[in-house]
């Protein structure tokens, strides 16, 4: 026998209490007993079974709006006393998609589903949950009208879900509505320039977020016919890269070494070369110190990259739900803009901390766990996440994501679990040795380990053509290197092979914040592949490269014009770079000889 308490604010009418029974006995059975009780509800019905609970009151409608209108109101307080200004002056046109988006930032519409269940544990931002039966894996749910969770594991008679905010004000017996759709957050261009959690609030205390759309954290990637072969080049202004591990937009590249060997590094970087360059960016945050993501974004607005820049930032004291949530969060803002017919970079700094924060939830879950106590599921979480980053066809706008994703790795150990895992997903890595980079060659890049599997199609045709031999010309450096140690005897041509090799690490040096242009790149590797840098000592050789592409620059403004848009070297450009640097060379060389630099 069940028995069903029925909470109206009116007397139901005869027949309206026919027909709520005959409801009642189609979902429960015959055997059930309704109690009808008259409450000041206002409005609608509140229908409960001991735990289960169909809360169709209007009381529960305008307690929400309430709450919501509260909470703006305070936002705006709060904005308008630290002397902040609304992003517009809001007409009463913009009232109705204002109340849309500030109702609900994270849930859009009206809460259609209203199967209630109740919090029957509470710890460390986990919950679990009863009387949720209709509730489904990833859904959103709502305890107490104003905290967020998500449904992570279904049992047989309960749910476990992680809380996304408000983690210490739930406890045992809150109500949980389940809201029937999974999280979205705001998308489109007024992210741009902005710092927000992964819930897509802003974190810089400015302006209020105002955009009318909003995306799915979560979404299918774009299938085999909607995806393009990688053919245009994404400059990271790191010659190193640029010339040996090329990447294309819409290519997966990881990077990956030890802590402190330069990896965010590389993601600025590219992050600062894409200024006027019509790409936009994302950059992703995962459980770093407050202080370093403070310092990436001064950076970033040092070298005016933060207008086309949003930063989704958990760091490291965040819970390890939100910390999780992250990247996705910043997929899906990436994402829009792909869709829309635009070129995106996206950095996930870095999924290693995302893997540990997915280990903490799935162990506070209770889940069995796995290889060094991953769960099984470790592997899916990140290859459902980078599969999203593509080439899109021309049918569906043409535009494309590419992702960096860092990894970082414990005494160089790439063949460790999360290191394959990500290796086996990407389209090659870019890997950071720490022995180089404590020895001054940086960008760290270990040229043997990295590769890029789809990027070669999509460099410059002219840098592609001069840096076809330097990585067996490296290669073979590094191996004689290594022999050289022992102190035997060296022939001449081992010799010049070292002297070669020494002149070519010193080029590829790079300081941070400094990306080079192809006119650069092209000039750099020009001298090299024609070892026409054999007479300028090691010493110099940085300054001289310098010197040489401003040189040239203001020399040949029309052919260096030519060299920077990357095409193929004709035989006049070649002809060009060779006088202009034997006439700066020997200027150079004359002033270094007189006793000064030039
Ligand atoms: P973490 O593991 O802490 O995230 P990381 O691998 O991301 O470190 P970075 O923070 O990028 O490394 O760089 C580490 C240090 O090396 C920084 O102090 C940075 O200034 C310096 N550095 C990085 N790249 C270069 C470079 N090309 N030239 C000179 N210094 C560099
Ligand atoms: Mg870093």
């Amino acid at each position: 026998m069940r028995n069903i308490t029925v909470k109206s604010s009116l007397e139901l009418t005869q027949s309206q209490k026919q027909t709520l029974e005959k409801g009642l006995k189609d979902r429960y059975g015959e055997d059930i007993t309704i109690e009808y009780v008259i409450k000041d509800i206002l409005g609608g019905l509140i229908i409960t079974d001991g735990e289960k609970l169909l809360d169709l009151s209007m009381s529960k409608d305008l307690l929400k709006i309430k709450k919501e209108a509260e909470r703006i109101i305070n936002e705006m307080h709060a904005a308008s006393s630290a002397g902040a200004q609304l992003e517009k002056e809001l007409t009463p046109s913009d009232i109705p998609a204002f109340l849309k988006f500030n109702l609900g930032n994270i849930v859009t519409g009206n809460l259609d589903i209203d199967i209630c269940g109740k919090v029957i544990d509470v710890a460390d931002g986990i919950i679990r949950i009863s009387g949720l039966s209709s509730c489904k894996y990833n859904e959103l749910l709502l305890v107490n009208k104003d905290t967020y969770a998500i449904a992570m594991n279904l049992e047989k008679d309960r749910v476990g879900a992680m809380l996304l905010n408000n983690i210490d004000k739930v406890s045992f017996g809150d109500i949980v509505y389940a809201t029937g759709k999974t999280a979205e957050v705001p998308v489109g261009q007024a992210l741009l320039g902005r710092v927000v959690n992964p819930l897509g609030q802003p974190l810089d205390g400015i302006r209020t977020l105002f955009t009318e759309k909003f995306r799915k954290i979560e979404s299918p990637a774009p299938s085999i016919v909607d995806r393009e072969k990688v053919s245009r080049p994404l400059s990271t202004g790191i010659l190193a890269i640029d010339s040996m591990v090329p990447i294309g937009k819409g290519q997966r590249e990881l990077i990956i070494g030890d802590r402190q060997t330069g990896k965010t590094s590389i993601a600025i970087d590219t992050i600062i070369n894409q200024k006027g360059k019509n790409t936009l960016c994302v950059y992703v945050a995962i459980g770093q110190r407050a202080g370093e993501v403070a310092k990436i974004i001064r950076v970033l607005k040092e070298n005016d990259a933060f207008e086309y820049t949003c930063m989704v930032v958990s760091a490291a004291d965040d819970a390890p739900s939100l910390q999780y949530l992250a990247p996705y969060t910043g997929c899906a803002i990436a994402e829009e803009f792909m869709y829309d017919g635009k070129d995106v970079l996206i950095v996930y700094d870095d999924l290693s901390k995302h893997a540990v924060a997915y280990r903490t939830i799935s162990l506070l879950l209770k889940r069995p766990s796995g290889r060094e106590a991953y769960p099984g599921d470790i592997f899916y979480i990140h290859s459902r996440l980078l599969e999203r980053a593509a080439k899109l066809c021309k049918q569906k706008g043409g535009g494309s994501m590419t992702a960096l994703p860092i990894i970082e790795t414990l005494e160089g150990d790439i063949s460790s679990y999360i290191p394959t895992n990500i290796i086996s997903i990407t389209d090659g890595q870019i890997y950071l040795e720490r022995e180089l980079f404590r020895s001054g060659v940086r960008p760290a890049v270990n040229v043997g380990l990295s590769v890029s599997r789809v990027g070669g199609a999509a460099q410059y045709p002219a840098i592609r053509k001069l840096s076809s031999k330097l990585r067996l010309t490296l290669a073979h450096y590094r191996e004689l290197a290594v022999f050289s140690h022992f102190g035997s005897e060296l022939d001449d041509n081992t010799k010049r092979i070292l002297e070669q090799g020494e002149k070519i690490v010193e080029a590829l040096k790079q300081p941070q914040y400094q990306p080079m242009s192809v006119l650069r790149q092209t000039l750099i590797l020009y001298l090299i592949a024609n070892q026409l840098i054999s007479d300028v000592d090691k010493k110099h050789l940085g300054d001289f490269l310098t010197k040489f592409h401003h040189f040239y620059y203001s020399s040949y403004p029309a052919q260096a014009k030519e060299l920077n848009s990357g095409r193929d070297l004709s035989d006049n450009a070649a002809a060009t770079i060779e006088v202009a640097c034997e006439q700066f060379k020997a200027y150079y060389l004359a002033s270094l000889k007189k006793g000064g630099l030039p």
